[in-house]
Formats: C-alpha cells, structure tokens, sequence
C-alpha cells in the first residue's frame, strides 16, 4: 500500500487515550489531527468548573508551565495563556520574582506574556480546548483495568475497563492505537507482564521527597504580586521554599525537601514555624500579610521512575505511553508537563511525517520521545543527587553527576555575580533557559564558557571542578567535557530548534 493510502486508511482508525491528565489532553489533541475519532477514557468525573478531582491527587500543588513547555502548548493550542487570564489566572507579566540563589538574590521580571493558575484551571483551560474538537469524545467514570490484545499477543487492540461503580461488569472497547496517560499511578507494567511481555527494570531515581502546600488569601491593599523562590541547600539539609500567585487573589506557598531524612511539615502550626524560618526577610514580611485557606496538604514520593520500554525488542503495536507513567520527575524543577508536551511534540512529528506506516512506529516513537526527555531526566537527577540519601539506580550510570554539579556551582556563582556587579542577566538567562528546557546542557557546559570560568582565583568552587575536570590539556578542553557529560544532540535535533526562532527572554 503506498503511504496516501495507508494515511488515508488511518484516517478512519480510532485511538484511545487513557487518562485525562495533561498528558491525556495533549496526546488527543494531537491524534486527533491523525485518526479519526480519539477516544479519552477517565476514570474521575471530570468537574464541571475547574476544580481539584482525585484522580490528580498533585493538584492542590503549585504547578508552573516551563518556557518549553509554553511553546508547544502554545503550537498546538493557540493563544490558551488568553484563555487562562480570562478565566481569572494571575497576570505574571512585568511581575518581579525574587530568585535566591546560594550565591546572592535577583530580582527578575518576566516580559513575557504569561499566566500563573492553579493546575485545576490550565487542566480546565485544556480541555475546554480539547473538547471542542469535533472528533474527540470523553468517556468517564470509566476504570481501564488492561490491555485487549490479539491472539499472538503481538498487537494492542483495545481495552478492557468497567464503570467505577460497577467492577464486576467488565467491557472491551476496540481501538487501533492505545495511549497510556495514566500518570505516577499507571499499571502498564502489569498489564504488559499480563501479556506475557518482560519489561525491563525502569532507571529509578530515589529522590524521597516531600511537599507540602498551603494556600492563602491575598488581601485586596497588596496589588504588586511578587513571587519568590528560594533554593534548597541540600548540603545542609535545608529546605526549599515557594511562593506564587494563582487565581482569586490566592497565593500557594510550597515547602520542599528530598532525601526522606525529613519531610516538611503539613500540621498548621508547624508549616508556619517553618515556612517562616525558611523564608528570607521579604518573604517574612509577604507572608505576614496572607491569611491561611484551610490546612496545608502534603504530596510525597520515594522515587522518580523513567521507564525504558524503547528496549523491548517486541514491543507491542498499537500501543503508546507517554507523561508520567513513561517518566516521571521530582516536582519542584516543575519539568512533568513540559516533559509530556515534548513527548506529545515528538508523537506529532513522527505521525507527520507518515512514520506511523513504519512496522515499527510505537517503538520508534518511544526511542524518540526517550532521546528528547533526556536533558530533563539528567539535569534533575543532577540536582537531585545533592541531597543525602538520594541515589540513582539503573543498568548504565549516570554520566557526569559530580562534574556538573561543580560545573553548575561555578557556573551560578559567576552569573549572579556578573548579574548582581554588572546588571548583566545574560548568563543567568543561559541557565534558566537549560533549566526552562530549552537550551542543551552543552550550551553552558562547552570550552567557550568554561574557560571563561576558569579565573584562577582558587576559590572553593574553582578548585573543585578542577578536581572534577582531572587530567586536561588546555587547548582541547572540549573533548575533555565530551568524556565528561553525554551530548544531547538527539534531544535538540531538526524541527525542535526553529521552534525557538520566538524571542524566549525571560
Ligand atoms: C507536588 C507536585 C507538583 C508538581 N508541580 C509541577 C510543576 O510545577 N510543573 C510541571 O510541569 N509538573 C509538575 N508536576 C508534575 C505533573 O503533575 C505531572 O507531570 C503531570 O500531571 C503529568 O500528567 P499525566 O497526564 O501524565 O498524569 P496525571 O496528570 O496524573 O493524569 C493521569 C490521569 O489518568 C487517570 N487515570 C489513572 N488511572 C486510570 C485508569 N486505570 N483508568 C482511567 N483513568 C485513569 C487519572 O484519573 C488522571 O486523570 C508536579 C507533580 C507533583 C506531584
């Protein structure tokens, strides 16, 4: 058959999407430009307005959207930062954020045009988007409890799910491709060891953190929103603290800590004793000024998992995964969404450009969307592997931990030195935009910069990442790093860059 036919034979296929997480959302809007019903089974009611559900149990959390993130939501959904400041999201831009580092404070200010919302509303901002879609229909209510597949096993037809009342009254429903969006809660893995399928061990990072969230009321005198951030100091076991602004005039404040030594607070009395002796001066006196909603809520995990499905040989056809439950993440660099965006970016090119005819297109897809999350997976192992008690497990170690970590203390310590002495934000803007996923590692760690690093000052951060750095001729510096740290190439090739032909200045 050649490629129009079978693109047009796809055309009357069904996909099923489970889960109606953003992930979910993502992944229908995108197959719905290539199969010609998108089916999205959910096993909450969804509500009616936007609010908590309990199938998204991380939502009373801050949630923020990363500058990469932002683009590819923006492609595939057109102007839905206006739809989130129509619904009463806070209007972040030329907002100050305090940022402070463990080298100094900075102040920033987003010229962007951005909405800060609670995770209910941009979910409820989606979906109003993906439910306008002609063909997508939402089944909900509806419990997905494995896969339907062919007699030899090797291909994914269906699903098997019961109503969430009714366990005993199991039904199938066919389908020609099945997503798998159920996020930190998903049971693929049983599901496909169901089938006889051995899946490989995933990498885990046992990251054992702990958030905990309170929300307040701003009151109507404190026009200016500021929002503030404080890192973590793992080597001190000391916690991480956030601030910012959602709509109706709440603010969410976050305390944060990993290694499962200690876990932040959520009795009332104790969140407060600790957000305020974590809190710096300005943010002491912020919050004196909130007025508590309700008791804080905490979320926690003994590890962040990143699936490796890409290596099973057999892998079935017609089936999917992406979001959480193919990788997922400590919270607090706020990289899930975005992840999953890039995952449902990665999906749309394959599907563009006809690959899905290929006989081996699900797997192709997963080596891709692999190849394409890895500078997030690696950038928060990096920072995550700071904090005692954490630790990496998976067949190939990871590569670079304690060089990058030196590297980025250097690399910090000058660029809010540059940005505090000379105003200059430009370095500072570099990190945050490799951070923000949108610029590799390599464009901070190469020769260029780090030999602009390298002052010879012998300060503790300089001599450590010399230690690191080891046995190096000057002049070839670049293949040194290339030892040191892995390339990333394949996460930035081809269509990705041009999508950041937009000024991305934060
Ligand atoms: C405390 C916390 C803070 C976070 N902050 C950020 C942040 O700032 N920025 C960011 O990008 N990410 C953040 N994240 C991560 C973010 O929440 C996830 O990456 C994102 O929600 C992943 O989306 P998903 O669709 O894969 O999963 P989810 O959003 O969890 O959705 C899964 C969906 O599947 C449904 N489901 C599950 N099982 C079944 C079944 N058997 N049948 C039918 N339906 C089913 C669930 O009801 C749910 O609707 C945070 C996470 C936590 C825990």
């Amino acid at each position: 058959m050649n490629k129009q036919l079978q693109a047009d034979k796809r055309k009357q296929e069904k996909a099923l999407v489970i889960g109606a997480g953003i992930a979910g959302l993502l992944a229908a809007r995108v197959l719905s430009g290539h199969f010609a019903e998108v089916m999205v089974v959910e096993k909450d009611e969804l509500p009616e307005k936007p609010s908590t559900r309990p199938g998204t149990p991380q939502d009373f959390h801050p949630h923020r959207v990363l500058p990469r993130g932002d683009l590819i939501m923006n492609r595939l959904f057109p102007g839905y930062i206006d739809d989130l400041l129509n619904l009463g999201a806070c209007n972040v831009q030329n907002s100050k954020m305090t940022r402070f580092t463990a080298y100094g404070k900075l102040e920033l200010v987003s010229s962007q045009k951005n909405a800060s919302s609670s995770r209910a509303l941009l979910e409820w901002a989606i979906r109003q988007r993906v439910q306008k879609i002609p063909n997508i229909r939402f089944v909900t209510k509806q419990v997905v409890t494995g896969l339907l597949a062919s007699e030899d096993h090797r291909q994914v037809v269906g699903v098997r799910l019961h109503a969430r009342k009714e366990r005993n009254k199991e039904r199938t429903v066919a389908a020609h491709l099945v997503v798998d969006t159920c996020g930190r809660q998903s049971k693929l893995n049983k599901w496909l060891e169901a089938l006889g399928y051995a899946v490989p061990e995933p990498e885990r990072l046992k990251v054992r953190f702990g958030y905990s969230t309170r929300h307040y009321r701003v009151p109507a005198h404190l026009t200016e929103k500021l929002s503030a951030s404080s890192e973590g100091d793992p080597a001190n076991n000391k916690g991480a603290v956030g601030l910012l602004y959602i709509e109706d005039n709440i603010a969410q404040a976050l305390l944060f800590r990993a290694g499962g030594k200690q876990y932040p607070p959520t009795a009332p009395e104790e969140y407060e004793k600790e957000l305020y002796s974590l809190s710096t001066p300005m943010l002491k006196e912020l919050i004196k000024e909130l007025e508590p909603i309700g008791a804080p809520r905490g979320f926690r995990a003994e590890e962040s998992t990143r699936q490796h499905y890409e290596q099973m040989e057999n892998w079935p056809s017609g089936l999917l995964v992406l979001g959480d439950a193919f990788c997922n993440f400590d919270p607090i660099y706020g990289q899930g969404m975005t992840v999953a965006a890039i995952e449902a970016e990665m999906l749309d090119i394959s599907l563009q450009k006809g690959d899905l005819l290929q006989p081996d297109f699900e797997r192709k897809v997963l080596q891709r969307m692999q190849q394409a999350i890895e500078p997030a997976w690696w950038l928060s192992a990096i920072a995550d592997l700071r904090w005692n008690g954490v630790e990496h497990v998976g067949a190939i170690p990871l590569k670079g931990v304690a060089f990058a970590q030196k590297y980025f203390d250097l690399y910090l310590k000058t660029a809010v030195k540059q940005a505090m002495e000379n105003h200059d934000l430009s370095m500072f803007q570099q990190y945050v935009m490799m951070n923000a996923l949108v610029l590799s590692p390599q464009e901070i760690i190469n020769q260029r910069t780090l030999t602009t690093l390298l002052t010879g000052d012998e300060s503790r951060e300089e001599t450590q990442l010399l230690a690191e750095l080891g046995e190096h001729d000057a002049t070839h510096l670049q293949e040194r790093i290339n030892e040191l740290i892995p390339s990333f190439t394949l996460a930035f090739d081809q269509k990705v860059p041009s999508l950041f032909s937009a000024d991305s200045h934060h």
